[in-house]
């Protein structure tokens, strides 16, 4: 089958028709795709998402624990020594660094998840099991996501942020004031990246729960500040291949425009002979 060039634009009918509903909390068995007779059945009843979701093991439970553990302490360090290091005329580096830090986070969650959805395959030993899984799920049953708890959710976030937050705060132990001044902007910079990436599977988390979300997270999403749950519908249209970007999301239009995902497909197409998106589709297919 001929992919389209280009997943944009679609009419909002054809997104409701190509993606599956998600304003009912967990049936997603009555959307548009499961009536119809091509399209496979999405939802936790898809005989895909049953498998991938029994592939859920203890040992990979355990690394999030531990990922989630040792990021939240890092965090919290790191925050008391930028405390801690503040003046005023670092401010308006500061809200560069902020700004510069969320937008790097965007163009990461975006690239991670392009890698993970297009590339790669299940089978892999221990990765395919460990990080490709949780893409394949999320894809056949989106709203899988609203029902995994903190641990579940953040646990590869967290595991990111791990080596840069800790030489952080092996640099604020060991450096002087001097080099520690020299370099907030940067640490700064470096901190909010972090904080933006952690923060990302649960920003997309909410991006797909349509029921009970705290007030102030939907005026977030309203304003765009965190990925909203229209915006990140558009990544939900099969063949899902453009909006990756699920922190904010304030990348996608132009990634889209410039077709950066459509060029790096074709590049690395053309230099390893692999298909994008063949073992999504692989489990898209998958019949009981
Ligand atoms: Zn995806
Ligand atoms: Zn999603």
């Amino acid at each position: 089958m001929e992919e389209p060039a280009s997943a944009l634009p679609l009419s909002e009918a054809e997104i409701e028709r190509r993606s599956m509903a998600e304003e009912d909390p967990n049936g997603n068995e009555h959307g548009a795709g499961a009536r119809s007779s091509t399209v496979p059945r999405w939802g936790p009843q898809h005989a895909g998402a049953k498998e991938l979701a029994q592939l859920y093991s203890p040992g990979k439970r355990l690394q999030e624990w531990i990922c989630v553990i040792l990021c939240v302490c890092l965090v919290v360090i790191n925050f008391f020594f930028l405390m801690l290091h503040f003046s005023m005329d670092h401010f308006s580096k500061l809200i560069v660094a902020i700004f510069a830090g969320i937008v790097t986070a965007d163009f990461a969650s975006g690239l991670v998840h392009w890698g993970a959805d297009t590339w790669g395959s299940v089978d892999i030993p221990v990765i395919g099991k460990a990080f490709i899984r949780p893409f394949r799920e999320h894809h056949i049953d989106p709203t899988a996501i609203t029902r995994h708890d903190f641990i579940e959710t953040n646990g590869d976030n967290c595991m990111f942020t791990i080596i840069p937050l800790a030489h952080m705060t092996y640099k604020f132990i060991t450096n002087s004031p001097e080099a520690i001044y020299e370099a907030y902007a940067w640490d700064c910079y470096v901190f909010c990246l972090g904080i933006f990436v952690t923060m990302t599977n649960q920003i997309h988390k909410w991006s797909h729960t349509y029921f009970g979300l705290p007030h102030w997270v939907t005026i977030l999403q309203d304003l765009h500040i965190i990925l909203p749950r229209k915006h990140h519908r558009i990544h939900h249209v099969a063949p899902h291949e453009t909006y990756f970007c699920i922190t904010t999301g304030w990348l996608n239009y132009l990634l889209e425009k410039i077709g950066f995902w459509r060029n790096s497909e074709y590049v690395i197409t053309n230099l390893t002979g692999h298909k994008p998106r063949a073992d999504d589709m692989k489990w898209a297919h998958k019949m009981e």
